[in-house]
């Protein structure tokens, strides 16, 4: 397939992974990222992939129950890495060479993180999965997606989520609401639209990286965002509604 991306951070919440249950990891749905996740590498594409713990803690619904949050948050990042191996597991059993590196070091079990070794692993056809968030307390895996997206010179950040786009409103509560086809990363931040947090678009928009939010429950959508078809919304353009 004719590629318009060459090399990728995939950001997965941990609730992509989640499926339908409550809590948790839903090993089918993981099986079927790690699918797609196959066909584009064997397309010729890098891929890094970022993915969240909020399927099994976020800091700061402990630290709204009393915890000390930048302890939760740590607890936070300990459960990507869960993920991460999760991930790396389902993705090595489809015939993808993958490699963990985390930002809080547990070489028992992944390697750390280390910019040009990831860069090389991806260079040599490896998906890196890079675990642990950032490492810092106070943020989350978006702003490390961005983070590294920067650091290893991504062409895109393919922000897969449970809905099809950026709305100028709530679809569910809204039946006008508009999809934007294009949006600037001025309009994110102005009006607050969720897209990712604020830091996280603050670093995509002073590196220049575009971000692509779609919905991975339909099938065939990272092969197709990784073409240059226009799905979702593409954060980094002018502001245009479809
Ligand atoms: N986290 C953090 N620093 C980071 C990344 C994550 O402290 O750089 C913690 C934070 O507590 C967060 C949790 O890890 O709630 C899980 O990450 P996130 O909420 O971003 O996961 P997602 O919403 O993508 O599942």
């Amino acid at each position: 397939m004719g590629v318009t991306y060459r090399r990728i951070v995939l950001k997965l919440s941990g609730e992509a992974l989640m499926g339908d249950l409550q809590y948790g990891i839903d090993p089918e749905i993981v099986q079927n990222i790690a699918q797609e996740v196959a066909n584009i590498v064997a397309s010729g594409v890098q891929v890094a992939i970022v993915v969240g713990g909020g399927n099994i803690f976020r800091g700061i619904k402990g630290a709204a129950a009393g915890m000390d949050r930048a302890t939760a948050d740590y607890i936070g990042m300990i459960a990507t890495v869960m993920n991460s191996m999760t991930l790396q597991d389902a993705l090595e059993r489809n015939g993808v060479p993958t490699r963990v590196q985390t930002a809080i070091a547990m070489q028992e079990v992944a390697e750390p993180y280390i910019r040009r070794r990831a860069i090389r692993h991806l260079e040599k056809g490896r998906v890196v999965i890079f675990g642990g968030g950032s490492g810092n307390p106070f943020f989350t895996t978006d702003t490390t997606a961005a983070l590294r997206a920067a650091e290893i010179g991504a062409d895109v950040l393919f922000k897969a989520t449970k809905v099809d786009g950026v709305y100028d409103s709530d679809p569910r509560s809204n039946p006008n609401a508009r999809r934007y086809n294009t949006l600037t990363y001025g309009h994110v931040l102005t009006q607050d639209l969720r897209v990712m947090d604020s830091t996280a678009i603050s670093l995509c928009k002073d590196n220049n990286i575009p971000i692509i939010v779609f919905d991975l429950s339909v099938p065939g959508n990272i092969s197709r965002a990784v073409m240059g078809e226009q799905i979702g919304t593409l954060v980094g353009g002018s502001c245009e509604v479809s």
